[in-house]
């Protein structure tokens, strides 16, 4: 009995999630033609479907922790399956089993430091603002203007730090009256739901809500597009509704509004790429790109995939913490993309995408080839 149990839920959780799949999904394989995975190596998400479907997906191999959630193949799909939350179901039940393949093993090490220490980095909770020490920025109160969600990477990650600071800079230059929460901040909980711990998911997202209502929180800008998204689209789902803003976003606005001043040239031809849950789960595409385009001397140019088309770094869905060959990594890809159209700067608004780019750098030897930048650190060096 016990056997056939996780099958049973895998079913009942998919029936709910991914709709009638059943009866919508007919095959047609255009969900493997657009995956960034069959330009690596075979995956076919057509044939989790049609396994789930029937009850007999493989829970214990590789495949149904591939998926990045990158979103390319729901927005392609012709019977409106929900590729991604089939993904997700099937993780949950793996995850309750403890089914994990090797490669996998390390999201535990992350699952664990969500659970002790609020971020999947293993930081100290204490040393969350760290990296503000010295720097003028406070902690929120409620006649502030909006809240810095900072998040976890921008936290602890010793490269994605320097955006927290240039964020910070920006911020204090356009006039922003801005806090932060330090220790009280709790990883957004995006990416963990992805790999099926459900409930870790939910207790993070709780005692956020519970920290931006006792703070009086109503406007929150983030760095990360997970941030965005689960603030945005999932903690709805608990009753609440935050304004938020991704910094790309608010960037475009300060400039608009006169707030921001770049007074300086990059003369750089700079390639932007959009990152998964920006662009296609949340349709931010132009205001980064109008940004860009406000920097004098800078020239933008488009990669080949790009916008809706963009080609996924590798990180959604928690493959940030699992472990992928050398071989296998579409973010080594995404440079050749942006070294093929002569760029000099891969600029992107994204943690998961720097950090995916920064190795895949290293791989290739691209030192002197490529910079990658975020946005922000590019405007903070125009002002
Ligand atoms: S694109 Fe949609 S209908 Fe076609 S095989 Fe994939 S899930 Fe099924
Ligand atoms: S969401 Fe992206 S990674 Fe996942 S199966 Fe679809 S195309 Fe592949």
């Amino acid at each position: 009995m016990e056997t056939i149990a996780p099958f049973i839920e895998v079913i009942d959780e998919i029936k709910e999630a991914g709709g009638e799949v059943f009866k919508l999904c007919f095959q047609c394989g255009l969900c493997d033609t657009v995956c960034p995975w069959n330009r690596v190596r075979d995956f076919s998400m057509r044939k989790i479907i049609r396994e789930a479907a029937f009850g007999l997906s493989e829970i214990e191999g590789e495949d149904i922790w591939r998926c990045t959630t990158c979103g390319a193949c729901p927005v392609q799909c012709p019977r409106g399956v929900k590729q991604i939350d089939v993904s997700v179901s099937l993780r949950r039940v793996a995850t309750e089993y403890e089914l994990f393949p090797a490669s996998v093993k390390s999201a535990r090490t992350a699952r664990a430091s969500l659970i002790s220490e609020g971020n999947p980095l293993q930081g100290d909770r204490a040393k969350r603002s760290e990296w503000a020490k010295d720097l003028p920025v406070k902690p929120y109160t409620e006649e502030m203007e909006a809240l810095y969600f900072v998040g976890c990477y921008l936290s602890y990650d010793p490269r994605m730090r320097k955006v927290a600071v240039a964020t910070a800079n920006i911020l204090n230059k356009a006039g922003v009256k801005f806090g932060i929460l330090g220790d009280k901040e709790s990883c957004c909980g995006e990416s963990i739901r992805k790999i099926g711990a459900e409930e870790v998911f939910t207790n993070l997202a709780k005692e956020n809500i519970k920290t931006f209502i006792d703070n009086g929180v109503k406007k929150i800008i983030v760095s990360s597009p997970h941030c965005y998204h689960t603030f945005k689209n999932e903690y709805p789902e608990f009753m609440v509704n935050f304004e938020v803003i991704h910094m790309s976003q608010y960037l475009l606005e300060l400039i608009n509004d006169g707030r921001l001043e770049l007074t300086k040239e990059y003369a750089k031809q700079v390639t932007y790429h959009d990152p998964c849950y920006l662009g296609r789960h949340n349709d931010i595409y132009d205001e980064p790109r109008e940004v860009l385009k406000k920097i004098s001397g800078l020239e933008l140019v488009e990669m080949v995939d790009s916008r809706k088309n963009s080609l996924c770094c590798g990180g959604g869905g928690g493959r940030i913490w699992m472990d992928t060959p050398k071989e296998e990594r579409f973010s080594d890809i995404r440079l050749l993309q942006a070294n093929d159209v002569g760029a000099q700067v891969l600029v992107t608004a994204c943690p998961y995408c720097i950090t995916n780019f920064e190795e895949s750098r290293l791989n290739l030897e691209y030192e002197d080839v490529l910079e990658i930048k975020d946005i922000t650190e590019i405007v903070n060096d125009m002002l």
